[in-house]
């Protein structure tokens, strides 16, 4: 698998992106970041769920001067994700934003771009040139989104480089699954930088999740992708959620439960879907890495119940619960949920 594209490692904040650091997750607010008290709620709320880095949109000069008051009231590096004006970016970087994402080919001339590139390393600021499929430059038709992607990439890498600014991360987001895995495996080859990766405009949370997970798992799987952001019409926090498992699924983050439950069939001898839903939102409250099994019967049951931390192999009218491998209870359809989650509580 991970073919282990090691990448240059850049800080934002305390967090370390690429050079062998673990795959961040990030999201971005919903809200109006002007409105600095409900930007700040909500940022509380992504980082109660483990969003180690936030973006915040800022399209004018009060939200720019908002970041220093949502600075005060957060913990996790914040992102400043400027368009167009390069004095906003200026100003972000004044009132403590730890990172810029922009998109330098739209900031205009090379002397705007030269004032945001100095300011942002004076500050060591790592800034990320953030392309999407949707606002690229019109440039050769005859080649395809991905190549003009990459190209207009590398145009802007070569401009902050020339610059003498390296503090670069990369994305180069599409909605189209195949362009987006295209794009990266090409860039991925050609510059050092760590590349954050994901969908744009995924869609909501029910299409947006598989399609996400299908691009960037392919990506991380091929070894590519030092950050994600799952990108959803929906609340950020579902974005947070999303990123650890697809992480989780790749075994490359370990972060709070994982739930294993059988799919249930003909031969389930409890209603393995209600037990299963209940256990997955008391497993929400918990933070520590612990795999949980629901299982519907004795066919597959035990084994996958005793492969995990705790685990449940229900049969007629009782379930046989398991812990670290061991047969630790039997107990009645009553009790199931109660002696599980006794037993994964326990630690
Ligand atoms: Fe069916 Fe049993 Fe497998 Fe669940 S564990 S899907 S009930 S065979």
């Amino acid at each position: 698998m991970n073919t282990g594209r090691t990448s240059r490692a850049v800080r934002i904040g305390d967090v370390t992106i690429g050079g062998g650091a673990p795959v961040a997750v990030q999201s971005m607010t919903k809200t109006d970041t002007r409105d600095a008290k409900a930007t700040v709620a909500q940022i509380r709320e992504l980082e109660e769920c483990g969003c180690e880095i936030v973006r915040v949109a800022v399209p004018d000069a009060e939200a720019a001067r908002a970041i220093a008051e949502i600075r005060k009231g957060i913990r996790i590096p914040l992102v400043a994700d400027i368009h167009f004006d390069y004095r906003l970016a200026l100003m972000a970087l004044e009132s403590g934003a730890d990172g810029l994402r922009l998109n330098p080919g739209n900031i205009g001339e090379e002397e705007k771009v030269k004032a945001v590139a100095l300011a942002a390393k004076e500050r060591g600021v790592p800034i990320r040139i953030g392309l999407n499929a949707g606002s690229l430059p019109k440039t050769d038709p005859t080649l395809g989104v991905a190549e003009r992607m990459v190209n207009s990439a590398l145009e802007q890498i070569r401009l902050l480089e020339s610059l003498d600014f390296d503090l670069i991360k990369v994305s180069l987001k599409a909605f189209d699954v195949p362009t987006t895995i295209e794009a990266y495996r090409m860039i991925a080859d050609r510059v050092p930088y760590p590349l954050h990766i994901g969908i744009t405009e995924s869609g909501t949370p029910r299409k947006g999740i598989i399609r996400s997970a299908v691009g960037i798992g392919t990506l991380l799987y091929l070894g590519i992708g030092d950050t994600i952001r799952v990108s959803l019409t929906g609340h950020p926090r579902e974005e947070v959620l999303a990123g650890y498992e697809i992480l989780k699924s790749l075994n490359l983050r370990q972060y709070g439960p994982v739930l294993v439950s059988c799919p249930t069939c003909g031969r389930a001898e409890a209603d393995v879907v209600k037990l299963a839903e209940a256990v997955e939102a008391a497993l929400e409250k918990i933070d520590r890495p612990v795999k949980v099994a629901v299982m519907g019967c004795v066919v597959n049951g035990p084994g996958e119940a005793m492969d995990a931390d705790v685990g449940i192999a229900c049969g007629k009218g009782k379930g046989v619960i398991f812990k670290k491998g061991k047969k630790v209870a039997v107990v009645v359809e009553k009790d199931f949920f109660t002696a599980l989650m006794r037993e994964v509580e326990g630690g």
